[in-house]
């Protein structure tokens, strides 16, 4: 637990998130016009989402599979009857003048999300809600001197929202819930979770307490802000400005604030204090919304396999540290990619050439690894020799340097350029043999004590002979020669 010093104490942070998920899905949510990102103005908007009077919402099976999927990915309570409601809604960018959401009963309830943390450890946060609702148009004011543009792509998109229970304590807590969130939602494929499309909105609820105290203090929200890197920061400074208020005898008023990334500051928005006065009624076009058990049994039975599962699987079937595993689950993408490196071969060795040299490559060509340059089975090529001293570790860099520019496999570098290892012993000690004589203070002082001359004759012979020796080989000769 990270507390914040203050003047007069320390103090405790409190966060819960409400992160707004768009449905992967080609139509809206009860219409038919696209969904898709990126369209000409109002060029995906049906009678429906532009509220012509008479026009009735027609639900989107498969974005309630979406939904469901995502609850059962969540661990959550599926809710086999949900009820959809109206929330008032004054702007022009929803022409009906509301939003189609769900309040009383969502269609998902109560579920959880592992959090991993620093070294290794490990949290769990309540999931309290999901629900489907609209997403809204969009309002542009900065076009014209005189004119607000209305474009309703938007308008209708299928959202999940997704609340938690008020369960983190820091900006890392709150950090490692949008990436597990939307690990889970795209390996799920329910959303695609590209926070700068804004395909995953986070809502930031913060309130300060006193250390020990257990009553919840007043909150504020924070809107939309996209980036996981501007929630850490969002959440720095309005921890800060909450503890400031408290300390100085303020109180925390409720609130809507908004983040200026242009500042680094949040200030206010609007004022929450009658919080749910929206008006919510029921949707009186719209039945209450009834699964068969049979039907969520059958999407079950069909998810993948999620991060967590795979994560724990890594760690059992191939012996990796909680730490690489959970680097490698964090995409799907790297998590495959891992699993065709290391398929028959050595796990933990296939793990530290793809988090270290590969990552490493991929973010110095700013590439992702579905465009990495060397493919899954081409690196565990490389691995392979490694495995079976073909190559040295060392020699090895040396291959992927090039497999990296020519795109040739591993064993094929290792035989145009001679790069085999020897492993004859003979071989080995002739090559000491010719250091240790045109060295022969060296020796003379290294058996006078001067044992830091090891790495200095180890050094040598790699040099004359191109590092091809094998190094343990090298070591134990070396040892015994050197005895004298
Ligand atoms: P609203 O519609 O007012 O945003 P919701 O119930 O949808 O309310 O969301 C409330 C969010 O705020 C949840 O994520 C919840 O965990 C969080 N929350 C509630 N109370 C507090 C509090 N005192 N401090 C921090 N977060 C809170
Ligand atoms: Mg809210």
């Amino acid at each position: 637990m990270t507390y914040i010093q203050g003047q007069t104490g320390e103090w405790e942070m409190v966060i819960g998130l409400e992160v707004h998920a768009q449905v992967t899905s080609k139509a809206k949510l009860f219409s038919g016009a696209s969904a898709s990102f990126g369209g000409a103005p109002n060029a995906q908007v049906s009678f429906v989402d532009a509220g012509f009077p008479g026009m009735l919402p027609v639900i989107n099976k498969y974005c309630v599979e979406q939904a469901v999927r995502t609850g059962l990915g969540l661990k959550a309570q599926i809710n086999l009857t949900s009820v959809f409601d109206r929330k008032n809604y004054f702007y022009a960018d929803l022409p009906n003048g509301y939003q189609i959401s769900q309040f009383t009963q969502p269609i998902v309830g109560t579920g959880e999300i592992i959090l991993d943390l620093e070294g290794g450890t490990s949290r769990t946060v309540g999931i309290t809600r999901l629900h489907l609702e609209q997403d809204a148009g969009k309002s542009m004011h900065d076009q014209s001197p005189t004119e607000t543009f209305v474009d309703l792509n938007r308008a209708g998109v299928a959202l999940m929202e997704i609340v938690s229970e008020p369960d983190m304590r820091s900006g890392e807590e709150a950090a490692a819930y949008l990436k597990k969130l939307r690990a889970i939602l795209r390996y799920l494929g329910s959303c695609d979770g590209n926070m700068e499309e804004g395909s995953m909105r986070c809502d930031v609820n913060l309130s300060m307490r006193r250390k020990g105290e257990t009553k919840l203090g007043t909150r504020c929200e924070i809107k939309n802000v996209n980036s996981i890197r501007f929630v850490m920061q969002a959440i720095d400074y309005e921890s800060a400005r909450q503890v400031e208020v408290l300390e100085a005898g303020g109180t925390i008023k409720q609130e809507t604030r908004l983040w200026d990334t242009g500042k680094g500051i949040t200030r206010p928005m609007r004022s929450k204090e009658e919080a749910h006065d929206y008006r919510y009624f029921p949707d009186p076009d719209l039945l209450p919304l009834v699964l068969e058990a049979a039907w969520v049994e059958a999407i079950k039975a069909t998810l993948p396999e999620l991060p967590d599962d795979k994560k724990a699987r890594f760690m059992a079937e191939y012996g990796l540290t909680n730490y690489d595993a959970s680097v490698l689950v964090a995409e799907k993408a790297s998590a495959d990619y891992f699993e065709q490196v290391a398929k028959g071969r050595d796990g933990k060795l296939a793990a530290n050439w793809v988090t270290s040299e590969l990552f490493g490559a991929l973010k110095r060509l700013g590439k992702t690894i579905e465009e990495s340059p060397i493919s899954g089975d081409a690196l565990g090529g490389l691995v392979e020799l490694i495995s079976n001293d073909t190559i040295s570790g060392r020699i090895a860099k040396d291959v992927f340097s090039d497999m990296l520019e020519s795109g040739k496999s591993a064993a094929q570098i290792v035989e145009e350029k001679g790069l085999r290892q020897v492993t004859d012993t003979a071989a080995i000690g002739a090559e000491i043999d010719k250091i240790l004589a045109a060295n022969p203070d060296k020796v003379t002082e290294y058996r006078g004590g001067k044992d830091k001359l090891f790495g200095f004759f180890v050094g040598q012979v790699m040099k004359a002979t191109g590092g091809k020796l094998n190094p343990t080989m090298l070591n134990d000769i070396l040892k015994e020669k050197l005895k004298g």
